[in-house]
């Protein structure tokens, strides 16, 4: 069993990665609020990176929007932003590297075939190179557990026996679990605060971090928002587009990290008496915060 504890550093280095498939909407301002509080509340630096690897749903006007939001509120990346679609070179090395040791193997199921085991891998199957074929990972028994400080002890059994995760696929486009893995390595972050969602693809990250002999961060998982029907609000789900620089929307979404703030007098006053009073533990063992009824108009 690998069990990853805290990468031992004194430089915290903190990221918010949205993926531009829409514009910022409320559950994802609170994510990149965690994200900036954490990391400023430990006097870190904290970056902005766009995860747009897959060419078919992301939009750099989306891009855009959610940088000019997210600076509207005054969050600012601490260094240039990095743009995943301008880095295939890498992640295409840094495939090449996994398949030398036989880590990846080439397949050519469709959805239609893998539709009996809801979409998963769940073992090798006989591909050949000379067809469309993405590019998986092979499946693995490791067993992971990490201390995710707002979730508690995560332990990782049969996420990676069962399914054999798309690195690359046929139309060419990294995935996002290969990116992830290698710009966070490659911009040295130390702790990714994240939404909950993601705690199902944590054991994938964590084998690429093995495969590749690198430490990975130290990973937790804010809650996620969500609505009347219990569902994460999502770009899927049509949550709308914040408004910018909208006072009374940074003070809702403090509270939804356990903030209440008095009478901030502006943004700038808002988030640093947020810096001041952010504390995770508050959120302890919490995985779904519904949307309460005054923010309702956010979806
Ligand atoms: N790009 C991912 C998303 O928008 C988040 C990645 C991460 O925080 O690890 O869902």
């Amino acid at each position: 069993m690998s069990n990853h504890e805290s990468f031992i550093s004194n430089i915290y280095r903190g990221r918010f990665a949205p993926s531009p498939t829409g514009p910022l909407h409320f559950g994802s301002l609170v994510s990149a609020l965690a994200s900036y509080l954490d990391a400023k509340k430990q006097q870190g630096s904290w970056i902005i990176r766009i995860e747009d690897v897959d060419g078919t749903r992301c939009k750099s006007s989306y891009a855009q929007q959610i940088i000019e939001t997210l600076n509207s509120y005054q969050l600012f990346s601490d260094e240039p932003i990095r743009t995943q679609s301008q880095h295939n070179a890498l992640y295409e090395q840094k495939l090449h590297e996994l398949k030398k040791q036989s880590f990846v193997f080439p397949c050519n199921c469709t959805r239609q075939s893998l539709a009996q085991y809801n979409g998963n891998h769940p073992f090798e199957c006989q591909s050949s190179i000379n067809k469309p074929h993405s590019w998986r990972l092979r499946t693995s028994s490791a067993v992971y557990q990490c201390q995710d400080s707002i979730q508690g002890t995560l332990l990782f059994t049969d996420d990676l026996k069962n399914n054999c995760p798309v690195l690359k696929r046929k139309d060419g486009f990294f995935s996002y679990q290969l990116a992830v893995v290698v710009d966070d390595h490659l911009q040295q972050i130390s702790h990714l605060v994240r939404g909950a969602d993601l705690i199902e693809t944590t054991a994938q990250q964590l084998y690429l971090y093995d495969l590749f002999g690198w430490t990975p961060p130290n990973i937790c998982h804010i809650p996620l928002i969500t609505n009347h029907y219990g569902d994460k609000i999502s770009k899927q789900n049509h949550a709308k587009a914040i408004e910018n620089h909208h006072l009374p929307t940074l003070i809702r979404a403090l509270h939804y990290l356990k903030i209440d703030l008095a009478a901030p007098s502006s943004i700038t006053d808002a988030l640093w008496q947020a810096i001041e009073a952010w504390d995770p533990s508050k959120l302890k063992g919490t995985k779904y915060l519904p949307l309460e009824a005054q923010d309702l108009h956010f979806i």
